[in-house]
């Protein structure tokens, strides 16, 4: 072995996948978290029940899940949660879609998106 053979670096073995970009096409653009976070509650309950009574987080307004003559579902505009003390139906914005539209968790989701 000669002198310069000596301090040639050698090759470093790297396994195929080393640099292959991350496979994520089955990843949605944006997580439920996100899309929650970027939504206007106060709009989208607005839209989809009519004027809410109340201040605060907490609104009140006719329940759409059982026959509500007076306001009894209470929603939260600023977290999007939902919650009605008569028929216990309850949830976050995606799942008002699901449970109200009867819709799986991916096209509540879409629909949700769509608000904004
Ligand atoms: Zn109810």
């Amino acid at each position: 072995m000669t002198r310069s053979q000596l301090h040639r670096p050698r090759a470093v073995y790297r396994p195929f996948r080393f640099n292959a970009p991350r496979r994520d096409h089955h990843r949605p653009e944006r997580t439920a978290e996100q899309v929650k976070a970027a939504t206007d509650w106060q709009s989208f309950f607005t839209a989809e029940l009519g004027e809410l009574r109340g201040h605060g987080s907490w609104r009140s307004v006719r329940c759409c899940f059982h026959d509500d003559r007076h306001p009894s579902l209470r929603v939260n505009v600023k977290e999007g949660r939902y919650w009605c003390p008569v028929c216990e139906a309850h949830g976050d914005g995606i799942g008002f879609l699901m449970q109200r539209n009867g819709l799986n968790f991916a096209d509540a989701l879409k629909a949700l998106e769509g608000y904004q």
